[in-house]
């Protein structure tokens, strides 16, 4: 199944055993992946469910539903403050491969950044992407940027941490050790890093002050070492 492309759907899309295209996914499939009619490729609604489908004329046809075993046993979701420039691009592209569920951008006291719309879709778009490659069954939600304090309270039920490189916190590895949460939050910061108020307040609202070791990390390799740790511990 490996060799086969895999498209993105919503799946409103999905009729029956129909796959009602969009003119973008037809160009996509039969102009640039260059397949013909009868050829197969796998749908994904990036919520967890995978079709095997067959191109026929300008929609497609299911054949089956596909079992999809690439999801870590953990919800993991991103809280990171965004970077300057394009960083976050490689945030979203590279937390999607190994396995992020959702991402929450937010802004915090050291970052100015004021994100636009298009940012988002863009965002979204790599995360699209990112799914389709990795065979994730899950395209990770992006969040619309909110205010840190905002983003705080959203994770009730969660197992929270915020990594600070500076303090003498645990390490991560050997906090995830000692949890048997399914929900995770991991908040990293920009490259300015946290303000202490910003750790303290966190740690008010449930989140646990952790260490990724003993180097200062840049803003876009934190959450790397983060999830990559994770679906170490967890992942068996
Ligand atoms: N300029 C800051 C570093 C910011 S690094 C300073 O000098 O302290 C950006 C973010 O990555 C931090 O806010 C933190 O969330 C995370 N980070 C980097 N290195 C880390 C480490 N060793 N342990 C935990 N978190 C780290």
């Amino acid at each position: 199944m490996s060799q086969l492309q895999r498209i993105a759907i919503a799946q409103t899309q999905l009729q029956e055993s129909k796959i009602l295209l969009t003119p973008e996914q037809l160009h996509y499939l039969v102009r640039v992946l260059r397949l013909r009619e009868g050829d197969r490729f796998i749908a994904m609604d990036g919520m967890g469910k995978w079709w095997l489908a067959i191109l026929a004329g300008e929609q497609a046809e299911v054949l089956e539903a596909m079992v999809v075993e690439t999801e870590l046993p953990v919800a993991i979701t991103l809280l990171v403050a965004l970077p300057k420039g394009n960083g976050f691009d490689d945030v979203v592209r590279m937390s999607t491969e190994l396995g992020v569920v959702c991402i929450a951008p937010v802004t915090s006291d050291r970052t100015l950044l004021n994100p636009s719309p298009q940012k988002l879709e863009r965002w979204r778009r790599i995360a699209t992407e990112a799914a389709e490659q990795s065979e994730r069954a899950i395209v990770p939600t992006i969040l619309e940027p909110v205010a840190f304090s905002t983003a705080l309270s959203l994770f009730a039920t969660y197992q929270k941490y915020i990594c600070e490189g500076r303090g003498n916190y645990p390490h991560l590895k050997k906090c995830l050790e000692d949890q048997g949460k399914m929900l995770i939050v991991i908040a990293i910061g920009p490259e300015g890093g946290w303000t202490e108020a910003e750790v303290e307040k966190a740690v008010l609202n449930g989140f646990q002050a952790v260490s990724l070791g003993r180097r200062i990390l840049r803003a876009v390799t934190a959450p790397i070492v983060a999830l990559s740790l994770i679906s170490a511990i967890c992942e068996v």
